[in-house]
């Protein structure tokens, strides 16, 4: 695998059936991890039906792990009912440690990045617009274009604590 990347589901805060097709890994609000339909292999080379559709444009190779939240949300003052919780978010980047550390991805903007990112990058995708992640209600100072490095600089802090 490459890369990771991060999205929130637009949902609630815990995952349906047909979420799970869509991620390979979802964290919902207690911070317990599910596996989606697809394991993160079925994405090393896509066939049809048989990988997990997480980020258009971006899917081979690219591991989707998404916090379960943010339905409803339309602006940093109108989140709607399912705000992405402390808990939740810091298990998922604990999470995504284990993932780097395991499939041996290094910690760049390349290689873990937020959905949102991809799309910035790659305009020419359907994943352009997308806008998880923009916003982070436990760290609501965080400016959008400073989540993706804010997200790197968790990860890295939960790896270099995992090698202690
Ligand atoms: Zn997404």
């Amino acid at each position: 695998m490459k890369r990771i990347i991060i999205h929130w589901t637009a949902g609630t805060y815990y995952p349906t059936g047909y979420e799970k097709e869509h991620y390979h890994f979802l964290v919902d609000k207690d911070g317990n991890i599910h596996n989606g339909k697809f394991k993160p292999e079925d994405n090393e080379i896509c066939k049809i039906n048989k990988y997990a559709t997480h980020t258009g444009g971006g899917n081979t190779g690219s591991i989707g792990v998404a916090l379960c939240a943010m339905a409803g949300f339309k602006s940093k003052t109108c989140v709607g009912s399912y705000p992405i919780e402390k808990k939740q978010f810091e298990s998922c980047m604990c999470f995504c440690a284990e993932l780097a550390k395991k499939y041996k991805i290094n910690i760049t903007p390349q290689t873990l990045m937020t959905h949102y990112e991809f799309g910035l990058k790659n305009p020419k995708t359907s994943s352009a617009g997308k806008i998880d992640i923009v916003y982070l209600p436990p760290y609501p100072w965080v400016e959008k274009n400073e989540v993706g490095s804010f997200i790197r600089s968790k990860v890295k802090w939960y790896l270099q604590r995992s090698e202690k």
